[in-house]
């Protein structure tokens, strides 16, 4: 296969369909490639938060703060049904810290202007208690409430890749950029790509190429240059799932300071409890970090200092982990001092990288990298569009009444379940997920593993290991059946997806 195009991105996770997803509304003739699946990296790890970053704060990191609440009010905007307003609570369990937070959260509060999700409050123990009944009361003062976005990180994305191809742009996952074609002048002119589902390789041309590649950037940019000096620190941050009856309640419990001094959240999630994140140096680049035993450990222990009924390994249901892709000048192991703004940067062979940020920014970042890309491929001049465009494309559960609004992604999967009432079954009593989604998945969200429907396309592996184990067989025969795939291909993909959702089990 050989084409022209005006953009090549490479790189599927948040950045590089955000990049896309901006060049094709913009009118460019676009591809994005991905050597996984979309969101296999960082993109479906995150904490599932759609914020302005209070620690970034502390950190006097004011610009950035700014930004991304800017950012945040944008996406409730383009996508209600999939990011939704969620109160946070820091209990006090001394009095001396709350006039500190609670004027740390006055300044987010002033610098969300006009797009503040709600005031931050003062508020008595009794109403910390009510708003999260199974917090320990044992010494509680006082607590300090305050506003902030939530979403499903690979659903929003999903939203994204539907709209990104409905303009016309082209995505392929499972294709990994293995080479960088070039003029004879030295430019970067187009990629050699190889599919590993087809067993087949691609050859792109384009005016420009971005490098969206999260924590794989050096490796990439080694592509273009094997003695380029830029270094990526992997930070690995970890995320342990419980039963909601830990939080019960619809609010978010933060944590301020853990003993080792991170931030950690325990957030209600699709009728779930979600616990995270830690920071910590990850040795290896790869897109399935691997929770470690010593931070399950620090997740319990700080959990049960807060919930009144003590959890233990046997409650977690799920665990995974992502790594942030850091930009370092040198390879420092402070990670948590690293700041999360990004970076762009043009190599002399015109190769357009883009680094760092969050999930929270992937609109501003790919604009700007866009904005850069046009100059350096010498595109005719559009401007961007993004901070308007509706994502209408898959929702979840997350926000019921919205979901009804936006009609898509539910009433397509109710005119499937009505049209053949076997589809309706759910995939496992203990998941929200039926097989028509299933279905859908693979018909109209480039799913083609069962590792991309049960972790992506819904959040079964995130949600509940287990159940998404047992439920490999009856998935992959329908998905054998959907795809037209031999009997090899299921039981190949069954002992795949098995052997690869035991590290989201936790024994
Ligand atoms: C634990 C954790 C929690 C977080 N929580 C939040 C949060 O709550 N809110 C928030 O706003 N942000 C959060 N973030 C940050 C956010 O998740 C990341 O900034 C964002 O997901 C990074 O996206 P990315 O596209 O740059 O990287 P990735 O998602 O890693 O995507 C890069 C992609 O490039 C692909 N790739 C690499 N090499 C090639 C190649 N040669 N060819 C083709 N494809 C290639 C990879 O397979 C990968 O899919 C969190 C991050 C972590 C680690």
């Amino acid at each position: 296969m050989k084409e022209e195009y005006d953009v090549i991105v490479v790189g599927g996770g948040a950045t590089g369909l955000g990049c896309a997803l901006d060049a094709a509304s913009r009118g460019y003739k676009t591809i994005l490639l991905e050597k996984d699946d979309f969101g296999k990296g960082t993109s479906s790890k995150s904490t599932k938060l759609i914020h302005g970053g209070v620690r970034y704060l502390e950190q006097g990191n004011v610009f950035l703060v700014r930004e991304a609440l800017l950012e945040r009010k944008r996406l409730l905007q383009n996508a209600p049904h999939l990011v939704s307003n969620l109160t946070f609570i820091i209990p006090n369990y001394t009095t001396l810290l709350g006039p500190y937070y609670y004027t740390g959260l006055k300044v987010y509060d002033m610098l969300s202007g006009k797009g503040s999700f709600g005031p931050s409050r003062y508020l008595n123990k009794d109403e910390v208690v009510n708003r999260l009944p199974n917090i320990v009361t044992d010494g509680l003062k006082n607590g300090i409430s305050y506003q902030d976005g939530q979403f499903d990180d690979t659903r929003l994305l999903i939203s994204m890749l539907c709209t990104f191809t409905e303009m016309g742009g082209v995505a392929f996952n499972y294709t990994k950029v293995n080479e960088l074609i070039k003029s004879n002048s030295g430019d970067v002119v187009g990629v050699k790509c190889h599919n590993r589902l087809q067993n087949e390789d691609y050859e792109f041309r384009s005016k420009v190429v971005i490098n969206a590649t999260g924590v794989f950037t050096e490796q990439f940019q080694k592509l273009d240059n094997p003695n380029i000096s830029i270094a990526v620190t992997p930070s690995r941050g970890s995320h342990l799932v419980f039963n909601r009856k830990f939080l019960e309640g619809d609010t978010a419990l933060m944590i301020p300071k853990t003993s080792d001094g991170r931030i950690l959240f325990a957030v209600p999630w699709h009728d779930h409890t979600l616990v995270g994140t830690t920071d910590s140096y990850n040795e290896e680049i790869t897109n399935d970090p691997v929770v470690t035993d010593e931070e399950i450990d620090f997740m319990i222990k700080t959990a049960n200092v807060y919930f009144q009924q003590d959890t233990s390994r046997s409650d977690i249901l799920s665990s995974f982990a992502g790594l942030r892709p850091l930009v370092t000048k040198s390879n420092t192991l402070d990670t948590k001092s690293i700041s999360r703004s990004h970076a762009i940067s043009v190599s002399p062979s015109k190769l357009v990288n883009i680094t760092g940020g969050k999930w929270t920014t992937y609109r501003k970042m790919a604009e700007d990298t866009i904005d850069e890309a046009i100059t350096v491929g010498n595109l005719k001049k559009q401007i961007c569009i993004t901070s308007q465009l509706k994502l209408n494309h898959g929702g979840t559960h997350i926000n019921e009444k919205r979901l009804k609004i936006y009609g898509g992604y539910a009433g397509q999967i109710q005119a499937l379940e009505e049209t053949d009432p076997k589809l309706a079954a759910k995939i496992h009593n203990e998941l929200p997920y039926t097989m028509a989604q299933v279905v859908w998945a693979c018909d109209n969200e480039i799913a083609h593993t069962i590792e991309d429907v049960l972790a992506r396309r819904t959040r079964a592996l995130f949600l509940n290991a287990k159940a998404a184990y047992d439920s490999a067989e009856k998935v992959g025969t329908l998905m054998q059946s959907v795809l037209g795939k031999s009997d090899e291909w299921r039981e190949k993909e069954i002992n795949t997806f098995k052997a690869f959702a035991q590290d989201y089990i936790v024994d």
